[in-house]
């Protein structure tokens, strides 16, 4: 039971306050930041995932030297999602029917996604 309970709940908090542990790199930054970072972190790793918010708070950081970045900050330097795909489709679609008029085109998954 309860190793069960423990698999069911993603480990966010212990992510979160990894990168908590980054942001006292900055003097300025306040024991009582902590729960609002905590917060905000938390609900970034759900958004974005930890690779990506570990890239964009590392991005934050090199930017950002002299006081801590805000949460929003952070958030502008998170980089984009980018997908893997063959190059011959858009961003992973493809249209299905090219010799139909544009507004009659429909569009399918390629097949390398
Ligand atoms: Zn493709």
């Amino acid at each position: 039971m309860a190793a069960s309970a423990t698999k069911n709940s993603p480990p966010r908090s212990s992510a979160a306050s990894k990168l908590i542990d980054r942001m006292k790199v900055y003097s300025s930054f306040r024991p009582d930041q902590v729960p609002e970072y905590l917060k905000a972190l938390g609900r970034m790793l759900g958004e974005y995932g930890e690779d990506r918010l570990n890239r964009g708070l590392t991005a934050a950081i090199d930017a950002i030297q002299s006081f801590p970045p805000t949460p929003a900050e952070i958030r502008k330097y998170i980089p984009p999602l980018t997908i893997e795909t063959c190059g011959k489709c858009d961003a992973g679609w493809v249209v299905a029917n090219p010799e139909a008029k544009r507004s009659e085109q429909k569009v399918r998954r390629c097949g390398c996604v």
